[in-house]
């Protein structure tokens, strides 16, 4: 069975697409030919949207990856395998994902550019997000320093840029190497590199806004200590 082709992972604005059914599995999870939703993976959570077809319609509920193919978990009709459908992307979620995806990833540029620290972890939601990184020391003044930093290069209107890299050279830009490209799986050939130009360069999977302008401004709302030197960062949006 071949791969699922990944449609967002070259056009993250995609909101709707074609497509053809070709596995239904056991529990009833639907397999496609492409898709443009995204599975959970990265700390995105996965898209909601739907199918519909000739004949019938379902909700998409779940969307998760099971190796290099990604099964959609829907609420009503099945459809059958070979069937054509048209599928939809719940919007509004999915952009207030990318808008947290790339404040997150502006973030981890300004506290790496500011001290040096690698970030350890995040998590998205559609109404917030959280960081974890490796910083022994963040006063007050940091946090404070952080946050204006992060929404100055944020209102800089920097572009965001997706590019495939073979391997080998993806193992030579500085800041993949810094972000631990050498963990990505030998089988991976193709490295996919978000490149918030003048900002922060990783491998990553996720989907992301196209200008830092379109994340708005970064609101802290909290920070904790996680223990041995780990920091987590609570962040809300706010429109520029
Ligand atoms: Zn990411």
């Amino acid at each position: 069975m071949p791969d699922t082709e990944l449609l967002y992972a070259r056009d993250a604005y995609l909101r709707a697409f074609d497509a053809h059914v070709q596995e239904v599995t056991s529990d009833g999870g639907v397999i496609l030919d492409r898709t443009a939703l995204y599975p959970t993976g990265g700390g995105q959570p996965h898209d909601l949207g739907s199918l519909t077809w000739d004949g019938g319609a379902a909700s998409v509920s779940d969307v998760r990856k099971d190796g290099a193919r990604i099964v959609h978990r829907v609420e009503g009709d099945l459809p059958p395998v070979g069937t054509a459908v048209h599928g939809e992307i719940d919007w509004p979620r999915r952009y207030a994902l990318m808008r947290y995806h790339t404040a997150l990833h502006s973030m981890s540029g300004v506290i790496y550019q500011l001290y040096g620290a690698t970030v350890t972890g995040g998590q998205m939601y559609t109404d917030r997000a959280r960081m974890d990184f490796l910083l022994p020391d963040l006063s007050a003044d940091r946090l404070r320093q952080i946050e204006e930093r992060t929404n100055e290069l944020l209102a800089e209107g920097h572009p965001v840029s997706i590019q495939f890299l073979p391997r080998a050279e993806a193992f030579e830009i500085p800041d993949l190497i810094r972000t631990r490209v050498n963990l990505i799986p030998e089988s991976v050939q193709e490295i996919r590199v978000v490149n918030i130009e003048g900002v922060d360069q990783q491998a990553d999977g996720g989907t992301h806004v196209a200008n830092t302008r379109e994340v708005g401004q970064v609101h802290i709302t909290g920070s904790e200590n996680k223990g041995k030197g780990n920091k987590r960062l609570e962040i809300v949006l706010r429109d520029g």
